[in-house]
């Protein structure tokens, strides 16, 4: 299997390189050259096996250029070694008949980052090996909040490697900003940025493709790498878990092999619900793809009229991580749907960044409405989700959650459509704690975040993830913040460059 970029579709390159390189020269986006499939008995036989046999034989059709070994190095190293607080990774909650919550957050930082993010560095540095590369990979990362935190958990330390990230200085929660200025480890380094997550997203895509700065790192005797879903190491892994959530639900008895199930998903990035998609085209048995938006919206619009227009008025919301005006990963779901025209999505993406707006052709505008299902939440309406489903059963969602079932909801009253459905569920609602409390009614004075989860906890009766209580008496170590014109001169003082 071998991988094409989706502005350059003679590209050929093994995953371990996609891996390494993490973006194309191109500025396209690394896909696979074809989609392998999964039969319904294999899916089948999954439901026997525990998260990390599951991860490896979903791997294992993608990094075909990896040994069997390697792959299951790597997944062990992520998903048996204690990082997870469950021993399944992930959780199934059933809220009520045929409503599933997919828990995908109880990695180490309490964010569905976590399910790519602790393997990605296994996965890269043993492709930096295979690839024959030798020289050191500094990780660069524009986070929206989650990605950054769990970038740097999955790679402190990781011998060859030095991460940087980047997030919008107004942009995050407390909690998540006290996550990562606290980082410890050696080969790590925080910075603010004054603006949001696409001016972040822009300028690091910026120095990632700039020859001029890859010839000074070069010189220097480092390269750059992403750990962004713009990755592929980032999405296959997003794809282990809608096979084993299907496998799971066919070995529990709650649908049989081959019944349809509807997937909705939270979305920013478009990485996640991309990566249902793959589980689709698979084999999985999915129906629709919900993908489900805050108020910036843009993708709602996409997806019904086949219009992508970024201009319009961003908003901060209480879901931090879906504030995105540019989702990287529609790029690949348009590069397929296309047939594998690069051309075209170089014409569509130049357009893109020229005006900040493409229409795609009818062909993939028919392909869009037969897949997908786009609606969004208000701010109101995901306050009111939150309340709702404690409300009805006893469960405490975040506010990224909450716009999935809130448009969940909606979906199932415009179709009528209630077959088993899958939620995913990206974040633990402690990360979110002010926002969550508002939404249950318990706003007030606290002194701290801290306080507030002491409060959720009193009413939600979920435990709080140590991850995040220790925080507490943690001191911040990375407190700088520059304009966005001065992202390169970060990397340069970070990596000791003049
Ligand atoms: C990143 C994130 C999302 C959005 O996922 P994408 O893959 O970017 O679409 C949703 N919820 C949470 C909590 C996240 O951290």
């Amino acid at each position: 299997m071998f991988y094409q970029s989706t502005r350059d579709s003679s590209l050929k390159i093994t995953s371990a390189e996609a891996i390494v390189s993490g973006i194309s020269r191109d500025g396209g986006l690394h896909v696979p050259e074809s989609i392998p499939s999964l039969s319904l008995d294999e899916i089948k036989d999954l439901g026997g096996l525990g998260y990390p046999e599951r991860a490896q034989r979903v791997f294992s059709k993608f990094l075909t250029d990896f040994s069997e070994d390697e792959i299951k190095n790597c997944v062990n190293s992520a998903y048996s070694s204690g990082g997870f607080d469950t021993e399944n990774v992930m959780e199934l909650r059933e809220l009520k008949k045929g409503e599933n919550i997919l828990e995908l957050w109880h990695g180490p930082t309490c964010a569905f980052k976590d399910m790519a993010l602790q393997i990605l560095p296994h996965l890269l540095t043993t492709s930096v090996k295979k690839a024959g590369v030798d020289k050191k990979v500094c990780i660069l990362v524009a986070t929206s909040g989650d990605t950054g935190k769990a970038a740097l958990e999955g790679f402190k330390d990781a011998p060859g490697t030095e991460i940087l990230v980047f997030y919008p200085e107004n942009g995050v929660s407390a909690m998540q900003k006290l996550q990562m200025t606290t980082q410890e480890g050696n080969n790590v380094g925080v910075c603010a940025i004054k603006g949001n997550f696409d001016d972040a997203q822009t300028g690091v895509k910026k120095i990632f493709t700039d020859p001029e700065v890859a010839k000074v790192l070069s010189d220097n005797g480092i390269m750059f790498s992403s750990a962004n879903s713009i990755n592929w190491g980032r999405l296959a892994p997003q794809i282990v878990y809608y096979v084993s959530s299907y496998a799971q639900l066919v070995h529990d008895g709650k649908i049989s092999l081959g019944e349809k199930i509807n997937v909705c998903v939270p979305t920013g990035n478009f990485g996640n619900i991309l990566a249902a998609y793959y589980a689709k085209k698979m084999g999985v048995p999915i129906k629709k793809l919900i993908c489900a938006s805050n108020s910036n919206n843009v993708l709602t619009d996409f997806i019904r009229t086949g219009v992508y227009d970024r201009n319009r008025r961003f908003y901060t919301t209480i879901s931090p991580s879906m504030d995105i005006l540019i989702s990287s990963n529609l790029e690949r779901l348009i590069y397929h749907l296309s047939g594998g025209d690069s051309e075209y999505v170089k014409s569509i993406y130049s357009e893109l960044s020229a005006t900040g707006r493409f229409e795609v052709n009818d062909d993939i505008k028919r392909s869009i409405k037969e897949l997908f299902y786009a609606d969004f939440c208000t701010e109101d309406e995901t306050k009111a989700t939150i309340g709702k489903i404690n409300a009805e059963y006893g469960y405490t969602i975040d506010t990224h959650t909450a716009v999935a079932v809130g448009v969940y909801d909606k979906f199932v009253k415009d179709t009528g459509d209630c077959d088993c459905a899958v939620i995913a569920s990206t974040a633990s609602p402690y990360k979110f704690p002010a926002a969550v409390l508002e939404a249950l009614g318990a706003n007030g004075e606290y002194r701290d975040e801290f306080e507030m989860a002491d409060r959720l906890n009193e009413i939600s009766g979920m435990d709080i993830p140590k991850a995040l209580s220790e925080l507490k008496t943690k001191k911040p170590r990375f407190t700088g913040s520059v304009e966005k014109t001065e992202m390169l001169g970060a990397v340069y003082s970070l990596l000791k460059i003049k």
